[in-house]
């Protein structure tokens, strides 16, 4: 797959599954734009630079509009236009929903899912205007199967999908995809926060018999911000050695 010549956005690019995508994307000949709150961000850009790509790199929230459009902005004067992005910054604040507080629901609803409205919002209309374009979400399983302890995180991944679906309808005419990568468990921070034994009741229900590799992820998403995938849009890819 060859993305030599375009620009690829990537949120939540200051580690695990958003770093692993922007490297892989960067392999395959982007230029890269990294997005993080963290200031790990850093240390991306020098690792993207010495694959002998151009890369910007933000400190910036997804929650926060003004700074992404700025950043947006910003990123079109210097690199011209934004060809990929990638919304993958994402978090949990797990809890039994009985014991949910209000400002879990609020927090987690915020990034992951206004925090893709606000990104998607800031390109797209100049993605129109270029008359091509790929969005690429990424939601979860859980969106798909549940999962006891997130009420707030899967109902953001399941709107994720809503969201992937109905942008696609609205933007196909004009030469943007829209689609989503909807991973299983994968060994990141995210998960390595579960403890042994609610690991070990994961690997049972992978058919597989392993957690996915953040590579898993970016191969899935080069894949669909490539050539080869111009035809498919709406459409959720499932990496999750067959869970579900
Ligand atoms: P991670 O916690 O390792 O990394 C997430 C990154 O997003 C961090 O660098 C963090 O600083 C950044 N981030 C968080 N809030 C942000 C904000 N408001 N603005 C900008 N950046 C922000 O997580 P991960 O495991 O790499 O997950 C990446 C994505 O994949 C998330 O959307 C997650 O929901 C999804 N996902 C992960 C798994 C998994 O098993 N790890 C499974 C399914 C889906």
């Amino acid at each position: 797959m060859n993305l030599e010549g375009q620009t690829a956005l990537i949120t939540g690019s200051g580690r695990g599954i958003g770093k692993t995508i922007a490297l892989k994307l960067a392999e395959s000949g982007a230029d890269i734009v990294l997005a993080d709150m963290s200031p790990e961000v850093t240390e991306v850009r020098t690792e993207v630079e010495t694959l002998g790509r151009k890369c910007l790199n933000f400190k910036a929230d997804v929650t926060d509009i003004g700074t992404i459009e700025a950043m947006v902005e910003t990123i079109i004067e210097e690199l011209g236009s934004i060809h990929i992005l990638v919304n993958n910054a994402g978090i949990t604040q797990d809890n039994l929903f009985m014991r949910m507080k209000p400002e879990q629901w609020s927090k987690v609803i915020d990034v992951n899912l206004n925090g893709v409205f606000n990104v998607s919002k800031a390109v797209i209309r100049p993605m129109v205007k270029q008359r091509s374009g790929k969005i690429i979400n990424i939601s979860s399983v859980v969106g798909f199967s549940g999962n006891p302890g997130q009420v707030n995180y899967s109902s953001t991944k399941s709107a994720l999908v809503g969201f992937t679906k109905s942008l696609a309808r609205e933007v196909g005419a004009r030469g943007v995809t829209v689609n989503a990568v909807a991973p299983g468990f994968i060994d990141t921070a995210m998960t390595q926060a579960l403890n042994e034994s609610q690991q070990e009741v994961i690997l049972q229900q992978i058919p597989l018999g392993r957690m996915g590799d953040a590579t898993d992820i970016a191969n899935a998403v080069a894949f669909l911000a490539s050539e080869e995938a111009s035809y498919i849009t709406g459409t959720i890819l499932h990496v999750n050695g067959g869970m579900y």
